[in-house]
């Protein structure tokens, strides 16, 4: 969350500076196996953040010392190239991306049934070749659908959306001029079908009447973009059927 400044968030009519309403999605789209050389592979396009998935596993995992002899081990990595900020970003690891790693495993270690492939690792790669506020959720939204596409068994899609609080409205899917200027910031992701809720986070500050108007956004949200999910998958095997005739 920035610094609050001068710049003007809502219009007189209550319109967002991209012309949304409070409760509007950005556009997103989805796309599998973009990737050749991956087990399972995605593309999500979220308002301007364009974001790769590809999916490897599960293999056996390595080092040694990390297999877990109950389960399977959900590697994800998440990385923002160098050209997809403004500003060049360095390269590589730092603080923030090892956290996003982190909080992205534990959410799909949720949804995959890990207990099927004890010693073994899925590795995730989440890379993020241009953003635009919102990465950690599109990239875990897009990660699920490149999971399933690998055909990696799963109890449940991870599905996610932030909402937040701008000019002291609580608004759907921040922009980067919401995220950047806004007054707080709730990532949140949930299982689609179960409802259980793996990964919040929150930046800035909301009263818990706020929080529940923010998470009931997100949730009636979560509902449309799983939809888009789903139709990322079914397209791809209308394709393959198609191809195989
Ligand atoms: P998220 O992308 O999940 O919303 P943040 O709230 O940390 O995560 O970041 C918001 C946005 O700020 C990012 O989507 C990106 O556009 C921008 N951003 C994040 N880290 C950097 C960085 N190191 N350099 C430039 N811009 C960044």
């Amino acid at each position: 969350m920035g610094t609050e400044s001068n710049i003007k968030l809502l219009d007189e009519n209550g319109l967002r500076l991209d012309g949304r309403n409070e409760m509007e999605l950005r556009p997103i789209k989805i796309e599998t196996n973009v990737l050749e050389r991956a087990d399972g592979s995605a593309f999500i396009e979220w308002g301007g953040n364009k974001i790769i998935v590809s999916v490897y596993g599960p293999r056996e995992a390595y080092p040694k010392h990390t297999q877990d002899i109950d389960k399977a081990v959900i590697k994800a990595r998440y990385n923002m190239a160098a050209f997809s900020v403004d500003e060049r970003k360095r390269p590589g690891p730092d603080r923030r991306s090892v956290e996003i790693s982190k909080v992205i495993s534990e959410a799909l270690s949720s949804a995959v049934m890990v207990e099927q492939f004890p010693r073994t690792q899925v590795d995730v790669f989440i890379e993020v070749i241009q953003a635009d506020a919102g990465t950690r959720i599109a990239g875990l939204t897009a990660a699920s659908v490149a999971l399933a596409a690998a055909g990696i068994p799963m109890r449940d899609m991870v599905v996610g959306c932030t909402a937040g609080k701008i000019e002291g409205k609580i608004v759907l899917d921040l922009s980067k001029e919401e995220d950047n200027f806004g007054q707080a910031d709730l990532p949140m992701a949930v299982l689609s079908r179960s409802g259980e809720v793996v990964l919040v986070q929150m930046d800035g500050d909301l009263s818990v009447e706020e929080f529940n108007q923010a998470t009931d956004m997100i949730l009636d949200a979560t509902k449309r973009i799983a939809q888009i999910q789903r139709d990322a998958l079914v397209a791809r095997y209308s394709v393959e059927t198609q191809g195989g005739e």
